[in-house]
């Protein structure tokens, strides 16, 4: 019986590791699919606080996990594939046999950026493709961007990359827009954005370098063309990484896990959630890892007894 599993291993459930294993809870993590997280398919990472040089994204998450393993954090790979939260133990299981049982659990699963599913464009990431521009917005300074996308993101995206960029051109598959009109005005507004509406994108172009381009096709006309740039922002929605969880666990409409505004607790006592799992909004690895602290904390009170909050009323 554990008294926590951390499930994932992102910035959000290391941080988790690392206060809980500190506090003497004996964390189990649980590796999945994508260990170290979003960040381990970035290269250089330059706003982590303390790095003033900046650190390679696969770097930070080793020291992360190197950190947590320090103070006695337990690490398991494997895929979860059923999560039993109707009673105490809740139980997890683990692939196909493994079955694991805690009084608490810190969901820290993540989000994944959805991507367009077309050639070069996975093996481009990092490398001239890009989900995160916060994250890699400052390596295309006085560059060509695309932004992919027709959403509030993609708007918000491409108004963040005129600071750098010398031109940002919003690929769109469609005529209209989705983002709401303050969104789509602002970006209407901005000089260096440019459009190319109703075009399909088809294929990355890459060269020795990195991207070159972006072929589309013209939905009108079918024209295939290629847009020559030197980066892509794929902004098309994230997916939360909650579908394996039960349905009594409160998510909102597109799945990401609701907690208690101000703490990381859930509607189910004793299950807690950190990380882009329960974060549309700021996503980034620091606000992660702030949450994961915050999830540690939560859970270590609860089990203290020292909770005194009233979990019914909680959302
Ligand atoms: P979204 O609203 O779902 O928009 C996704 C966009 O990507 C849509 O334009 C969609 O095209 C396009 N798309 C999806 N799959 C595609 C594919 N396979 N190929 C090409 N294009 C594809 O996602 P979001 O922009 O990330 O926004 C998510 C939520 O966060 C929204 O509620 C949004 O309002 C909110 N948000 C708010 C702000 C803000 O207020 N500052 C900023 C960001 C996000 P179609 O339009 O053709 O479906």
């Amino acid at each position: 019986m554990n008294k926590v599993v951390v499930l994932g291993t992102g910035p959000s459930g290391l941080t988790a590791a690392i206060y809980l294993a500190r506090a003497n809870m004996n964390p189990l993590v649980i590796e999945g699919p994508e260990p170290g997280g979003q960040l381990t398919t970035t290269t250089e990472v330059e706003n982590f606080p303390g790095f003033p040089e900046g650190v390679m994204g696969p770097e930070l998450m080793e020291n992360m996990r190197k950190q947590a393993e320090r103070f006695g954090a337990r690490f398991e790979r494997g895929w979860v594939s059923r999560v039993d939260l109707t009673k105490k133990p809740f139980t997890l299981h683990i692939g196909e046999e493994r079955v694991v049982e805690t009084e608490t659990l810190i969901i820290s699963t993540g989000a994944s950026a959805k991507l367009l599913g077309i050639p070069n464009e996975k093996e481009s990431i990092g490398m001239g493709v890009s989900t995160c521009a916060t994250c890699d917005g400052f390596f295309f300074r006085g560059k060509k961007i695309i932004v992919v996308g027709g959403g509030d993101s993609a708007m918000e995206e491409a108004n963040f990359l005129t600071k750098f960029a010398s031109e940002v051109r919003v690929v769109h598959r469609r005529k209209e827009l989705r983002a709401s009109k303050i969104m789509q005005d602002r970006a209407r507004e901005n000089e260096k954005v440019t459009w190319s509406l109703n075009c399909t994108p088809l294929e990355v172009v890459k060269g020795d370098q990195g991207v070159t381009g972006l072929k589309v096709k013209n939905n009108e006309t079918g024209k295939e063309e290629i847009i020559e740039t030197d980066g892509i922002f794929v902004a098309i929605g994230h997916t939360p990484n909650t579908s394996f969880l039960p349905d009594q666990l409160a998510t909102d409409e597109t799945g990401y896990i609701k907690v208690q505004p101000g703490t990381t607790r859930t509607n189910i006592p004793g299950v807690f959630a950190c990380g882009d799992v329960q974060d549309h909004i700021y996503r980034q690895a620091i606000t992660a890892a702030g949450t994961g602290c915050m999830a540690a904390l939560d859970c270590e009170r609860y089990l203290e007894g020292s909770q005194v909050d009233d979990w019914s009323k909680s959302l």
